[in-house]
């Protein structure tokens, strides 16, 4: 079977152990490139340290900017059960704004805490942003506990104000992990001198995160992109969510027209029975009832809500501001449609974190919390629940923003 991928972003304060954390994960679970760990010690001989783990991460980080592609696809590491992918976050700007449209979303994040120097200036921004984007799966790691000896008391004060500050900030972690990149300490293996801690090391914990892409469990909602009138009626499309089934009971959003699923095609291939969300498809719907592009086919049973007005989280990368109530094109999936932001309820400048006192409009690179109302009614979701309906792009003649829906 295929093993799952995951993408996931590391942050948190300079010299933290981010880059170290990285190589650590990759030493540990043997994914490094033949002959990578012998030049690192080498290097690391002459200049007679002991081995530095963030050396690999940044060598290798090197090596995929000089490339002539920049793969950023390319698995870091592995379990029996997923791979990984890191995400690179080089800037927040650059993070906000890939993370927004999509460009290489991370699906979980790994905060990183000096367990010595606590919170700081970036672990405050970094989580700030995790917040604002509404990722949900999130790990905090104590790092350097051998600094401190691995002290229960110290990580206890710690865990407890950093669950303060993010709760404050509406993000519930999932774990707090004591870790010690460098000397390899519960990120791969257990330390089993280290009796107080009896929680997954944070490779266990990775390994529970979930995809976001898997959203087989939902209703069936099938983006209608293009209709083929051949020697039947084609309407090809990708499930964004369930199962696509032979037989299914469907209704036509937004115009609610019912139908049945007569055949599925897959392209190039035969009939097929079933397509799971992920997947493109072509069906063919029993009586040809009038389907456009744009069109959600769902299922009967649990019927999306449709919406005109809600929040969502934008970030604006145009020089030409976006004000108040001037209308602008939203794509979400296959779905357009005509929209105003209705409300700025805060405006941030994205590098400074800096919150605008006026709420009229949005300039270059600030990213805001806004209140959309478009013109027709639109299939929408939580970006964590059905990825493809939870983000849009808003465009005049290009693309001007990236948004994620935060909520109804
Ligand atoms: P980054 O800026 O977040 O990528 O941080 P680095 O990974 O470059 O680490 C910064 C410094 O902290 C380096 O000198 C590392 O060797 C050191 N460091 C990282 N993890 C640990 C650890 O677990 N224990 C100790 N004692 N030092 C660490």
């Amino acid at each position: 079977m295929q093993k799952k991928k995951i993408k996931i972003v590391i942050v948190g304060h300079v010299d933290h152990g981010k880059s170290t954390l990285i190589g650590r994960l990759m030493h540990d679970t043997d994914s490094l490139p033949e002959g990578k760990i012998d030049e690192i010690k080498t290097m690391c001989d002459s200049m007679g340290k002991e081995l530095q783990y963030g050396f690999i991460t940044d060598s290798l980080m090197e090596e995929r900017t000089q490339g002539i592609t920049i793969d950023t696809t390319r698995i870091f590491f592995k379990t029996d059960k997923k791979e990984y992918i890191i995400i690179d976050a080089p800037g927040h700007v650059e993070f906000v704004k890939n993370m927004i449209t999509g460009a290489s979303q991370a699906e979980a994040a790994v905060l990183i805490v000096d367990a010595k120097e606590g919170i700081q200036e970036q672990t405050k921004r970094h989580a700030y942003i995790l917040g604002m984007l509404g990722l949900e799966q999130i790990i905090v790691v104590i790092n350097k506990m051998d600094i401190i000896k691995f002290s229960q008391k110290k990580f206890n004060n710690l865990a407890k104000d950093i669950t303060t500050f993010l709760n404050n900030i509406n993000i519930k972690p999932t774990l707090i992990i004591p870790i010690s990149a460098q000397n390899g300490d519960f990120v791969v293996k257990r330390n089993n001198k280290i009796k107080w801690y009896s929680g997954p090391t944070l490779l266990e914990a990775l390994d529970l995160f979930k995809a976001l892409e898997e959203n087989q469990d939902g209703p069936l909602i099938f983006a209608v992109q293009d209709i083929y009138n051949w020697d039947k009626k084609i309407i090809a499309g990708r499930v964004e969510a369930g199962i696509l089934k032979k037989g299914d009971k469907v209704s036509i959003l937004p115009s609610n027209k019912k139908a049945v699923i007569q055949s599925i095609e897959e392209f190039n291939k035969k009939t097929i029975i079933t397509a799971e969300a992920g997947k493109a498809a072509g069906i063919v719907l029993k009586n040809s009832p009038s389907v456009d592009r744009g069109d959600m086919i769902c299922s009967q049973d649990d019927l999306p809500e449709l919406s005109d007005e809600f929040k969502a989280h934008i970030f604006w990368m145009h020089n030409e501001p976006l004000t108040k109530n001037e209308k602008i094109i939203l794509k979400c999936s296959t779905q357009e449609t005509v929209c105003k932001i209705k409300k700025f309820i805060r405006i941030l400048d994205s590098s400074t974190l800096e919150e605008k006192k006026k709420k009229e409009k949005i300039k270059n690179r600030e990213a805001a919390d806004v209140i959309i109302k478009t013109d027709k009614p639109i299939v929408i979701k939580n970006f964590n629940k059905v990825r493809e309906l939870g983000r849009f792009i808003l465009e005049r003649l290009n693309t001007c923003a990236g948004g994620v829906i935060t909520k109804k």
